[in-house]
């Protein structure tokens, strides 16, 4: 297909959000041939595949790691790996059957993808590859609407501008995409209303993400991860711990602690520093030394929508057909990085045939 683009419109297909759902959309738009622009309020790219500098550490605090079980992403992630942008980490983590209780040793045979220098890899490295005359990431844009006007999106910007195009494509997370097309004005008359039904019913645990620097190595069996059991009453606040040095990211020791989804929302709006006593609390066992000392840096970051509590079973849902907007991104299929990777697929796949004419 070639580009569409007439007078008046800035770019064939508009994306909502440079995740790696909005990015893999993007991909297969431009290979699609039409003209791309994704807009991220975010200083840079990968959303919840997020990387962070502490001191002298490199710290993950959003997903930790990603497997592969489907052709489409297994191309996409070997081409990566060509690249250098992403390896493999292992084949599975420590499991705690308590916290602090039995632990059951690491490995499924399933490998646990991780990106060389954080999961911002993979997501870099898609938009990285993109063709600069057609497609274009915009960091730093907050959307803040999403409308219709003469058979074209409308994309109004916070700063008061707006972009208009043939379709829009909005991976972030669903009560943010519902609320801009509320903004637009889209909400409740031009959106399909079992469309509407679906995407208010789709709702996300929160969660807080530790980052520690440590003076010295962890405790942290290897290879570097160990999951919690189940959440339930004996098994503390942490759902997941990380040891980035032994993962390989940082050249110095540093930790990620995940919270448990119910620990997350019971303290959601409490003093980031009484969160974060708690939780380095419960992860003084994997801390090597009295926390005081051993602890030289840390950070909590507060994910509101960190993962669908039960994702749609569609890749998609279609918002509107005319002009064609359509939503994607982890709550729509299987969820995490992959399930996002192919929601993204789905979407822009769909876009390519209604712009196409073909639905
Ligand atoms: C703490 C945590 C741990 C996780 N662990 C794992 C794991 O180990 N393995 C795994 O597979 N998955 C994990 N996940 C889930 C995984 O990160 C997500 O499923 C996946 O990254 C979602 O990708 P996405 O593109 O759908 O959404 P996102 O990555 O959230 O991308 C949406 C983008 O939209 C942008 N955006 C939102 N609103 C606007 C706006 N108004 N204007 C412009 N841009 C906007 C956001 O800034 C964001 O960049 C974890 C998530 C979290 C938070």
């Amino acid at each position: 297909m070639t580009s569409t683009t007439q007078a008046g419109q800035n770019a064939d297909v508009v994306i909502v959000g440079a995740g790696v759902a909005g990015l893999v959309a993007a991909r297969e738009l431009l290979a699609a041939g039409l003209r791309v622009i994704v807009l991220e309020k975010g200083r840079g790219v990968g959303g919840r595949m997020a990387t962070r500098r502490l001191g002298a550490a490199v710290c993950d605090h959003g997903a930790q790691f990603f497997t592969v079980r489907g052709r489409a992403f297994g191309t996409l992630v070997r081409e990566a790996h060509d690249a250098g942008a992403v390896a493999e980490w292992c084949d599975g983590f420590t499991r705690a059957t308590a916290n602090g209780g039995g632990m059951l040793p690491p490995g499924d045979g399933h490998p646990r993808w991780r990106g060389t220098s954080g999961m911002t890899g993979l997501p870099k490295h898609i938009a990285t590859a993109f063709d600069p005359a057609r497609g274009e990431v915009r960091a730093g844009v907050k959307v803040a609407s999403i409308g219709i006007a003469a058979a074209r999106v409308t994309v109004g910007i916070d700063d008061g501008s707006m972009l208009r195009a043939a379709a829009a494509i909005v991976s972030s997370p669903v009560p943010q995409s519902l609320e801009l097309m509320v903004a637009g004005g889209m909400v409740p008359d031009a959106i399909d209303p079992a469309a509407l039904r679906l995407l208010a019913g789709i709702d996300y645990d929160p969660c807080f993400a530790l980052m520690l620097v440590l003076d010295r190595p962890s405790l942290v069996p290897s290879p570097g991860g160990i999951q919690f059991e189940a959440e339930g009453p004996a098994n503390g606040p942490i759902a997941w711990l990380a040891d980035n040095q032994q993962k390989g990211i940082s050249s110095v020791p540093s930790l990620t602690v995940h919270a448990t989804a119910a620990f997350s929302r019971e303290h959601f709006d409490a003093p980031a520093d009484d969160v974060a006593e708690k939780l380095l609390e419960a992860a003084a066992a994997w801390i090597d030394g009295p926390v005081s000392t051993a602890v030289i840096e840390r950070s909590l970051q507060r994910w509101k929508f960190a993962q669908p509590k039960t994702p749609v079973a569609d890749p998609l849902v279609v918002a509107c057909t005319q002009p064609p907007i359509v939503c994607c991104g982890d709550a729509f299929g299987t969820a995490k990085v992959e399930g996002a990777a192919s929601s993204g697929l789905a979407a822009a796949r769909w876009a390519v045939r209604v712009l196409a004419g073909e639905t």
